[in-house]
């Protein structure tokens, strides 16, 4: 008998400590009325970032108007890449005509975290260096070529080719940086460095050169958004509702800075005390809310979060918090990719977490599978409103009772993640359903949507000397 009631003591823990378990993850799990909320929410953001005087206020989204035009331009372009999870210098080759192409080589090199958290001339020393690298791998430090910049921060865009940045995001901490212009903290290390000349023709944020990209094969791509390492989108705005900018006629592109939706407090009803531990634990704390909540940088460290705290709670890791665990950012984008791929056993989560250094028993691996799935569920549902909130306002912009629209999409958590793409179709659907939304992978929007803009800024120049 004594035995017996000893494992009825035990069943009961164990399902006792299931119940806290879900209990937690229960606040993760949004329902249908909470996403049509959040939609709502972005939609009066949005509203807000276009307006005079609300835009200066504490609006959650800034709302910072871009240049796009369609590119009738043959050339060989240099474009930047920063902010994504590589730093990447390219060369593209665009060939309109006939037979249009576009060529691309490029390399990846890394950005040390004392560079992106060092002083800002070391950042642009750091970046002009890998310039010149690349330059001699092409053989090309004599063209004096035109540069594009897609330079994935929010910026206050006064022209092509300047962009004062409002404040770092993401992993870049740089000191001098914000409130400069870029472009200028730019040319000035190309003269530090005298060795090459190089004409930077435009600053462009990836969601832009995201959108103009899939543009370019595709015209009725209206819309870009990057999940990735950050989150972010674009679209294209009526002039009419853009008030920030003058004139009334046609259309402009409206970079939303959708990851600081949430900074005033509009979601913080749906924000956890794990989302905001992450918060407190960033380098931004208080900014760019959303993205924390759905993007590749931030998603691992929820997770952390959770076990840390479900760990405390004596529900894993036989109650013992590790070093590993205590580590920022040790899950990144990739390895909860992996952790959730369907074709996984369990044991392989484990040698997974092994790897990281996280000595797992086959439970514990169980609930660290369910833990970052409900969490990447989460970040693909809300980052549908958001996108549901934006096609239904260009379908109502045009008084549509029906609108086929195509987003350009990049960034490595749509591209990595098993479940994220799906599970956000899935939400724009559900929740756009006057929508008929088509997203189309851009392969390297950044580095060729910079090229294209540039060539649109060459052009241009011409067209103003004639
Ligand atoms: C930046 C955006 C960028 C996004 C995706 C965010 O942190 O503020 O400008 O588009 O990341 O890279
Ligand atoms: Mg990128």
């Amino acid at each position: 008998a004594k035995g017996a009631a000893m494992v009825t003591a035990v069943a009961y823990r164990l399902t006792e400590q299931a119940r806290q378990i879900q209990e937690t993850l229960a606040e993760f799990r949004l329902s249908k009325s909470q996403l049509l909320e959040v939609k709502k929410r972005m939609r009066v953001e949005i509203e807000r970032g276009l307006k005079k005087d609300s835009h200066q206020e504490a609006t959650s989204l800034r709302c910072l108007s871009q240049r796009a035009q369609r590119p009738f331009e043959n050339g060989d372009f240099l474009a930047l890449d920063l902010g994504g999870t590589n730093f990447r210098v390219l060369l593209v080759k665009i060939r309109s005509g006939k037979k249009r192409s576009v060529e691309m080589h490029n390399k990846i090199y890394a950005i040390p975290i004392e560079v992106m958290q060092g002083t800002g001339e070391e950042l642009f020393d750091h970046i002009v260096h890998c310039i010149s690298d690349f330059l001699d791998y092409m053989g090309m430090k004599s063209a004096r070529l035109p540069l594009g910049f897609t330079f994935s921060f929010p910026c206050h865009q006064t022209s092509l080719d300047a962009g004062i940045l409002v404040t770092w995001t993401k992993g870049f901490k740089a000191t001098d940086c914000e409130g400069e212009d870029v472009v200028e903290l730019l040319r000035d290390a190309i003269k530090r460095k005298e060795e090459f000349e190089l004409d930077v023709v435009a600053i462009v944020n990836d969601t832009v050169g995201t959108m103009m990209t899939c543009a370019y094969e595709e015209p009725t791509c209206e819309v870009g958004l990057i999940a990735g390492t950050g989150s972010n989108a674009c679209y294209m705005e009526e002039m009419r509702n853009i008030e920030i900018v003058g004139g009334t006629e046609g259309r402009m592109c409206v970079n939303m800075e959708w990851g600081a939706f949430g900074d005033n407090g509009c979601l913080d009803d749906i924000r956890t005390k794990y989302d905001q531990a992450v918060d407190e634990n960033s380098l931004n704390e208080g900014k760019q809310r959303y993205e924390k909540m759905c993007s590749g940088m931030y998603l691992g460290e929820i997770v952390r979060q959770i076990l840390i705290d479900l760990t405390k709670r004596g529900f894993l890791f036989r109650g013992q918090i590790s070093e590993t665990l205590k580590t920022r950012g040790i899950f990144e984008t990739k390895f909860l990719s992996q952790i959730e791929s369907d074709r996984l056993a369990l044991l392989q989560v484990r040698a997974i977490l092994q790897q990281l250094g996280l000595d797992s028993t086959c439970d514990d691996s169980i609930i660290v599978k369910e833990v970052c799935g409900t969490v990447s569920r989460r970040a693909a549902q809300i980052c549908g409103a958001g996108m549901a909130a934006v096609v239904d306002k260009i379908r109502e912009n045009r008084q549509l009772e029906h609108l086929d629209i195509t987003v350009g999409v990049d960034g490595t958590l749509y591209k990595l993640h098993p479940h994220f793409s799906p599970i956000f179709h899935q939400t724009v659907k559900e929740l756009a359903p006057k929508c008929d939304v088509t997203f189309l992978l851009s392969e390297d929007g950044s580095g060729k949507g910079a090229a294209l803009i540039t060539a649109v800024g060459c052009r241009q120049r011409e067209l103003d000397a004639q």
